[in-house]
């Protein structure tokens, strides 16, 4: 047999069937009925337009692929030159900064800052839900960039300095002082090694250079454990000075011009998260500005941290979306067993139960931006975001893994495969859990929030007792959780806030999604006799109308 012979025979047996068209040339925000819902209901309607554009563009074959790139491509830490000066630089593909400059052009980082009018939260927060859908990694300078700004406002004469840098819609990748760029970056060092949520435990000290007191410049020594995208321009750092744990702005270049002392000492080998380099680094005496006053470090930041808080909750709603999207599209086009795989009952079970979770999750987050929006002027929304922010944080991104991992296993095999996007969507799926304040140290927020703010409580209950009255259930489990909530007890801390974030979810659905996307909720989240893993919904659950909402 000659070659060409040979080469016809093996083409014959590779022939394509029962697989998918890939995903792409699809707009994420028009395809999402849950959130283009959201967006007029939360306030943001001004933003569709913007909304639509932004949903094709970054459904485009090219943006997706930039997603693959920037993950298979990882950050490499160059320490040193080749005549062996210390640099202390990260390189990153081009797609990452391809990713960076949509981000930034679309004003994820500041939109809300710079046009301060209701609903700006919430048509950011569209955003962020559906950029992170195409890549996650670079949303995390994204959102500690837009989270600084109330806590660097503290100290307005070194906010002012780098105003127009943070309100900036340019990327500016050139690695020169703050003063002389386009456009900036902000990342955040708290963690050390001995400690990260127990934050006062912080060794890293803090001397003034010539005066004391806010706005004075400081030289910081110590290390910090983790530092999330160490190329930022800037960091809002925490240490210890005279006064106690105090907040800074330790700029990359001092204000002399010069490099400031700020060595990488490695790269973390991260589980998910490939994109975004997080570094150790050590403080020698690196320069910062004191934000507010001595000892107020942990009041500073918490400004900053309730925002990359809402954002946690925003990206794992995003990352359960496009983990649901992916198994609504396999599963439409896959056959076995003479069906296509969304026609089983079975599967059918499974997806409807994903599409609830995810919808649940949408709603949330968007009600909760909306509280970001409305909190200046309103004191009941500004106790709602106090709450609510932690209760959708630590509810929504523990659901993420075991919701993205279900709808994994719907792709089958190649669910598994890198090619499918799975694998990045599961591994990227727990960081945001972890950062930002992990689990337990959330629900305590919760708590803390109770004690301190004693009409959070008051408040989060109105807001579910809204549809009182409607679903006994729903009724019975708000009595529950009352009691719960005047117990305040630290060991049933996961219960409560559990209970209180699927309450919420409840009531958002009632008010907003068709009743039998609220019935099938309710029945299987609170009224009980949900099984342990997704797929245990009852039979009389409407699947027809769950899924053709879903996609
Ligand atoms: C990919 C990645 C990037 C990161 N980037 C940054 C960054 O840029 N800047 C930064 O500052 N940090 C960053 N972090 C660090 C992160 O914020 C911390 O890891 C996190 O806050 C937890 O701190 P820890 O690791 O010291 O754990 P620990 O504080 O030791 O906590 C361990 C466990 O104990 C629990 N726990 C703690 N206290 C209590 C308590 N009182 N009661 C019950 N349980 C408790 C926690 O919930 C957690 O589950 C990053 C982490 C990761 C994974």
């Amino acid at each position: 047999m000659v070659a060409s012979e040979k080469l016809a025979r093996s083409t014959d047996t590779h022939s394509v069937t029962n697989q998918p068209p890939a995903l792409q040339d699809y707009n994420l925000y028009s395809n999402d009925t849950a959130l283009v819902e959201c967006i007029k209901k939360e306030g943001a309607g001004w933003a569709e337009e913007k909304l639509q554009a932004f949903g094709q563009l970054i459904g485009r074959e090219e943006t997706i692929k930039l997603g693959y790139l920037a993950n298979e491509n990882t950050p490499v830490l160059k320490t040193h030159d080749r005549f062996g000066h210390r640099i202390d630089e990260v390189e990153f593909h081009p797609a990452w900064h391809d990713l960076l400059s949509i981000s930034v052009e679309n004003r994820l980082i500041n939109l809300p800052w710079v046009e301060p009018k209701a609903g700006a939260h919430v048509a950011r927060a569209a955003m962020m839900y559906l950029m992170v859908q195409i890549e996650s990694g670079h949303m995390c300078p994204v959102s500690m960039t837009f989270s600084c700004v109330p806590a660097l406002k503290k100290q307005p004469e070194v906010f002012a300095a780098f105003e127009s840098a943070l309100m900036s819609n340019q990327y500016d990748q050139r690695f020169i002082p703050a003063a002389q760029k386009r456009g900036m970056l902000v990342g955040m060092s708290m963690t050390e090694k001995q400690g990260g949520s127990d934050v006062r435990a912080n060794t890293t000290q803090a001397r003034p250079v010539t005066a004391k007191g806010p706005g004075q410049l400081y030289e910081l020594t110590g290390h910090k454990w983790f530092c999330s995208h160490p190329m930022s321009d800037a960091f809002v750092m925490l240490a210890q000075a005279e006064g106690g744990l105090s907040c800074f702005l330790v700029p990359q270049f001092a204000p002399s011009g010069e490099r400031n002392q700020i060595r990488l000492q490695r790269l973390k080998s991260k589980l998910g998260n490939k994109s975004n380099a997080s570094a150790e680094i050590e403080l020698e005496g690196a320069q910062g500005w004191l934000i507010n006053e001595e000892g107020r470090g942990v009041a500073t930041i918490i400004e900053m941290v309730s925002h990359t808080r809402l954002d946690c909750a925003l990206s794992s709603a995003g990352l359960m979306r496009q983990a649901l999207t992916q198994a609504l599209h396999h599963t439409q086009y896959r056959s076995a067993f003479k069906k296509r795989l969304i026609e089983h009952d079975l599967m059918r079970n499974v997806l409807c139960d994903l599409a609830l979770e995810s919808e649940a999750a949408t709603v949330l987050t968007m009600r909760l931006a909306r509280a970001y929006d409305a909190s200046a002027s309103d004191r009941k929304e500004d106790l709602f975001r106090r709450i609510a922010t932690a209760v959708a944080k630590y509810w929504i991104c523990k659901r993420a893994p075991s919701h993205v991992y279900e709808c994994l296993e719907a792709l089958g095999g190649n669910g598994y495969v890198e090619e499918s996007m799975m694998p990045r969507l599961y591994r990227e799926a727990p960081v945001n859990s972890v950062w930002e304040g992990s689990g337990n140290v959330i629900c305590l927020d919760v708590l803390r929030a109770l004690t301190n703010e004693p009409e959070t409580a008051t408040v989060l209950l109105d807001e579910i007792k809204q549809v009182a009255g409607q679903h006994k259930e729903l009724d019975a489990q708000i009595a529950d959780a009352e009691t719960m909530l005047a117990r305040k007890s630290e060991r049933e801390a996961r219960h409560l806030v559990e209970h209180l974030a699927v309450l919420l979810q409840a009531k958002l659905l009632v008010e907003s999604a068709p009743q039998a996307v609220s019935d099938a909720f309710i029945d299987s989240r609170i009224k009980g006799g949900w099984g342990k893993t997704f797929g245990t919904l009852t039979s009389d659950v409407d699947t027809q109308v769950i899924l053709q909402r879903a996609f």
